[in-house]
């Protein structure tokens, strides 16, 4: 399967990505290049185009690429009016590419923001908590940012795999516990240190799949509440996701053109979840229909917005009266949208008729 992310730089031709599962999933080595594609065009200034957006019919060089995510990044904190610069920001970091391209991109942006790194004893064959820990704080001592980093096992005690085996929780696997420390760390320093908001990497392949699996099974207490923000409520901040309309494909571009090194590898426990299957899923749709991702997580948004997610309509409120022709309910002006297509087509017979 092919994704429709060209990336190139100035020393090399246009690379690509081919992908069929999620890209934080591939190995580094994954893309391929040199491979000569059709040339395409910045959009803004007419120069070799480094990122092709099938799905925005937009491609663009590596500089205006660069300026165009922060700048789609902005529109979006103020359309869902997530925080404005006087706040203290909490980003929550993993070191993989979103994390920390978020807190790049906040950065840039000029908001005050602090990273959180929680540290999980996670070893998985692949040093995987170590080597995302020394990937963060390179990007945190490069950058001159502020870092705090809270380790599982010297503050609880116990590694997450311990204390998942320790509670019986989770079926072997320790995600269930795993979730649960995670938001209670991050609840408790954004609430000890007096930060206003917490935001999080969820780009949107992860809202999607979300999103996806919540309507598979109709959860229509987690439906009303999946949103780009969630209101802080007593004693917890408002939780934040800058990035939930950027294809995780775009995130990946970005970090690789900024140079953003992060762990290319995925938690080893995410091995055959059930939200990956998701976006596997959701990216056969995507190729087939570019878009149709985007189009999934908005329509949801707006109708959630409307408040008539789960509201039913009220049939008699639709204004129906009976068709003057047929006498079948309506709530169209005059004819029936059926009499209207017979009108039509017996005006097309009557001339043709004539024409004879
Ligand atoms: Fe935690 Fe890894 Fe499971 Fe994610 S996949 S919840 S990081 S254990
Ligand atoms: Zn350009």
């Amino acid at each position: 399967m092919w994704s429709n992310l060209l990336l190139s730089s100035p020393a090399e031709p246009i690379i690509e990505i081919r992908y069929s599962q999620p890209e934080s999933r591939l190995p580094n080595n994954y893309i391929e290049y040199p491979i000569t594609v059709f040339a395409m065009k910045c959009r803004k200034c007419g120069a070799k185009a480094s990122v092709n957006m099938r799905q925005h019919r937009l491609a663009l060089c590596k500089e205006h690429y660069l300026e165009w995510v922060p700048e789609q990044t902005e529109r979006f904190i103020k359309k869902y009016q997530m925080f404005d610069r006087g706040d203290k920001i909490l980003v929550a970091i993993s070191g993989g590419k979103d994390s920390l391209s978020l807190w790049d991109i906040l950065v840039r942006l000029g908001y005050q923001a602090d990273g959180l790194y929680i540290g999980l004893g996670i070893d998985g064959g692949i040093n995987y908590s170590s080597e995302s820990h020394r990937l963060t704080e390179k990007f945190a001592n490069e950058n001159n940012l502020k870092l705090h980093v809270v380790d599982v096992e010297n503050e609880y005690g116990q590694p997450i795999p311990m204390l998942s085996e320790i509670s019986h929780r989770g079926h072997g696997k320790p995600c269930a516990v795993c979730g649960l420390t995670k938001r209670h760390v991050m609840n408790r320093i954004a609430r000890d240190l007096g930060y206003d908001v917490l935001a999080t990497g969820h780009n949107l392949d992860d809202e999607a799949a979300v999103l996806f699996g919540n309507t598979l099974q109709w959860s229509s207490e987690f439906l009303l509440r999946q949103g780009p923000v969630l209101p802080s409520t007593e004693g917890l901040a408002r939780k934040v996701k800058p990035l939930c309309r950027f294809y995780e494909r775009e995130m990946t571009a970005y970090a690789l053109l900024r140079g953003i090194e992060y762990i290319y590898e995925e938690c080893p426990f995410a091995e055959g979840s059930t939200s990956i299957y998701y976006k596997e899923l959701l990216n056969k749709l995507e190729t087939d229909r570019p878009g149709s991702k985007l189009t999934f997580y908005l329509r949801f948004l707006e109708a959630r917005q409307r408040g008539d997610l789960f509201a039913e309509k009220d049939i008699r409120q639709a204004n129906l009266h009976p068709c003057p022709n047929c006498g079948q309910p309506t709530s169209a002006q005059g004819l029936c949208s059926f009499c209207r297509l017979m009108e039509k087509a017996e005006g097309v017979a009557t001339i043709s008729r004539s024409a004879l």
